[in-house]
């Protein structure tokens, strides 16, 4: 048997691949340089206030990432909620908030669940796989590898509401971005000019007079929640850090120094 018809095939699966990552590539720079429309700017300025507070060089960017997210994944609604395109806008902007100056990427979502409000689950908290929030009625959670389940009613107060210390979209998209590295446990991929050493004593430092200052009834700056693990004071902490960033960076200057360069965003300075 000759081996040139096996040499053709394998050429063309090898050029069909560099050629489908071609154009992945260029339809996500087309994407990432596609601002929003009119429209769309409207319903966000009215759905996620907290926009008008970031630095004007940083706002096609975040359109860009906005487009690039409605692109890669897929929204469901489910208990009767209706999917409207404002809810698909306002989570992508929360989310795109995130990384909005970082070259990270929600590379492993494609699907989000939107549920009318709180979900009821009798799924045991965090069993390895999926970290809950709540005990039996969840405002979300996040899969590793996997989808998002956000409660509209909680995601879209938290988008209104951007200084009251809370908010479920960036809260699970935080523990997706904690999970890129494959493990769930605080540590996500940190920037060129940072060390694990550093992020790790900032973080347990903070995590450590956090617990303490639960356990003695004190109310801290960062919601008591993070008290419960590692992944889930990362994910309180990066919420505190975009919503109530002065008092964060008074009270706890190594753990903010840390987030602001694994953002790459100062929000004390533009709040
Ligand atoms: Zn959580």
């Amino acid at each position: 048997m000759t081996l040139a018809p096996i040499i053709v095939l394998a050429l063309m699966v090898v050029g069909g691949l560099v050629f489908r990552n071609i154009s992945r590539r260029r339809r996500r720079e087309r994407l990432l340089a596609t601002p929003l429309t009119d429209e769309q700017r409207q319903m966000l300025e009215r759905l996620v206030p907290a926009l008008r507070h970031l630095p004007p060089s940083l706002r096609p960017k975040l359109e860009g990432k906005i487009n690039l997210f409605l692109d890669q994944v897929t929204f469901h609604a489910y208990q009767g909620l209706e999917l409207r395109d404002e809810m698909r806008l306002s989570v992508a902007a929360q989310a795109c908030l995130l990384i909005v100056n970082s070259p990270v990427w929600y590379e492993t979502v494609r699907t989000v669940l939107l549920y009318p409000s709180t979900i009821r689950t009798s799924r045991n908290r965090d069993d390895g796989f999926v970290v809950h929030e709540g005990e039996t009625h969840l405002a979300g959670e996040s899969w590793t590898r996997g989808p998002v389940v956000l409660s509209w009613d909680h995601a879209l107060k938290g988008g209104l509401d951007a200084d009251d210390g809370h908010n479920v979209v960036m809260h699970e998209f935080a523990h997706q971005l904690d999970s890129l590295t494959g493990h769930t446990n605080g540590i996500p991929i940190l920037r060129k000019d940072q060390s694990y050493a550093g992020w790790e004593k900032a973080m347990l430092d903070a995590y450590n007079d956090h617990v303490k200052r639960v356990e003695n009834g004190h109310r801290p700056v960062i919601d008591p929640y993070g008290a419960i693990n590692h992944q889930e004071f990362f994910a309180v902490a990066t919420v505190t850090f975009f919503e109530k960033p002065r008092e964060l960076k008074r009270d706890e200057p190594a753990l903010y120094a840390q987030l602001a360069k694994l953002f790459a965003l100062d929000p004390a300075e533009c709040a």
